[in-house]
């Protein structure tokens, strides 16, 4: 076979690759590539760095085995070059740049990792397990698992808490990493005081040599187009170099308002939410964080609290502050009654009347007409199936409980039941004036 045909084959591959990747993927992974050597035995490829080529095995091994030549287990048999300028294809690959300090330089407005923001200290349940064991993979693998890691979440939900735990853990695990974590606010106003000074490339250059880079609340780089421009360099020239970026904000990367190369390169490694714990979570947090401060919360006070306060956890962090300062300094028991008085403004409504499973499905029974026994049951007659899908959809909105927890209540069914219900009957709102006008009667007669 001549170096023509592996070249032929190769753009068919190519060809192939196009149909089935995103643009991006392929501007950035594939179109870089190109055939230098190839026979029946194997091609060499050249890539512009180690990274894509490990990256093309990962992912595309069955692919490349398909066009390529093979050995007996079916692995495609390819050699990877590292592009050099003049460089020989006898040449070694060159390995990893080293990382260079850049002398004189740090980032005047560089974050301190929050020595109380660990692993440790990051209370575990449904809504956070995911992203933090994706934290963790990254800090213990920094630049060879999910890269970036991507987390987004609402407000006070602990994303900066899991950006300085991975932090922390880099800088235990690898001491001579350069970690770096800085607000996307501290990016802009050092890049803005270095273009003033006239020291851009400093800044640069000592960007780009860093070994893990944090950033938090990307959201602030919206409508900056000149700052997004040379984010997503320093973001390229990094993860080119498969150095670890991880990224914080408060949403996905396709809700924000920046440009499509940079929201594509955002979503390439892992897109991560961290969601609103669950009631229990929220219960073992507030008591985690009172245990700290020396506070006894008895469980049935800490539940009544975790109830109020359910969708920011700095929120509780406050309420313990609070009970700490009223409760330490009259030295008193923490009671529901103090727990009333002191944290009222707190709590975001006056405790509404508690709604459940079994209030929703008596409402919807009566205006739907249907028992609630078939509303449990799992007839699929659409005149039963509807109301109980119209019932797991208010109980998803109203119950801040777990999936299972609620869907188990259903006669026993399953979380995805419950979802696929939710979701269809959420899709039908947007469209159905009368079923609207149904769901708000019955939550207004399920909340008075
Ligand atoms: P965000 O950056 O998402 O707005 P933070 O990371 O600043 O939120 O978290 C707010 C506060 O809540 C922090 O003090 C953090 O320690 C705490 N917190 C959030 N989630 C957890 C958790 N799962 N376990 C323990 N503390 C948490
Ligand atoms: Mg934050």
């Amino acid at each position: 076979m001549l170096l023509e045909e592996t070249k032929h084959m190769w753009d068919e591959f190519i060809s192939f690759m196009k149909e089935k990747c995103s643009v991006a993927e392929y501007q950035n992974w594939l179109a870089p590539i190109t055939v230098i050597d190839g026979d029946e035995r194997g091609v060499t490829l050249q890539v512009p760095n180690v990274f894509v080529g490990d990256y093309l095995l990962e992912n595309y091994k069955k692919e490349l085995a398909s066009f390529l030549p093979c050995d007996n287990q079916k692995n495609p048999i390819i050699t990877f070059v590292i592009a050099e300028p003049k460089k020989t294809k006898e040449e070694k690959p060159k390995p990893l740049p080293q990382t260079i300090l850049t002398p004189g330089y740090e980032p005047r407005q560089g974050v301190r990792l929050n020595r109380g923001y660990t692993f440790s200290d990051f209370i575990e349940g449904p809504s956070n397990q995911f992203v933090k064991s994706a934290a963790l993979g990254v800090a213990k693998r920094p630049g060879q698992s999910y890269n970036p890691l991507f987390i987004h979440g609402g407000v006070g939900l602990g994303k900066t808490h899991l950006l300085h735990s991975i932090g922390h853990e880099i800088k235990s695990m690898h001491k001579k990493l350069r970690v770096q974590c800085i607000t996307t606010e501290a990016f802009i106003n050092d890049l803005v005081d270095n273009l003033r000074s006239k020291t851009v490339d400093k800044m640069k250059r000592y960007y780009r040599n860093l070994d893990i880079l944090l950033v938090d609340d990307i959201q602030f780089l919206q409508s900056r187009l000149n700052f997004e421009e040379e984010f997503c360099n320093t973001f390229e020239a990094l993860i080119n170099d498969n150095k670890q970026i991880v990224i914080t904000s408060d949403k996905p990367p396709s809700q924000l308002k920046l440009s499509e190369r940079l929201i594509a390169r955002m979503e390439w490694g892992l897109v991560a939410n961290v969601g609103i714990p669950d009631l229990e979570t929220r219960v073992a947090i507030l008591q985690y964080k009172a245990e700290k401060k020396g506070i006894r919360i008895p469980n049935k006070v800490a539940f009544f609290i975790a109830e109020h306060i359910f969708n920011n956890v700095r929120q509780l962090e406050g309420a313990i502050n609070r009970l700490n300062a009223y409760c330490g300094l009259m030295n008193l028991e923490v009671t529901q009654e103090i727990v009333e008085k002191t944290l009222s403004e707190l709590f975001s409504f006056a405790p509404k009347k508690k709604v459940s499973v079994e209030k929703i499905l008596q409402s919807v029974s009566s205006m739907y007409n249907v028992r609630v026994q078939d509303l449990k049951g799992n007839s699929r007659a659409k005149e039963i199936a509807f109301p109980r899908q119209v019932a797991m959809y208010l109980a998803k909105e109203m119950i801040n409980d777990s999936l299972m927890k609620v869907a188990s209540s259903f006669g026993g069914k399953t979380h995805s039941t419950l979802l696929h219900s939710w979701n269809k009957i959420k899709k039908q709102l947007e469209v159905d004036e009368t079923l609207k006008r149904q769901i708000q009667m019955t939550k207004q007669d399920l909340e008075s």
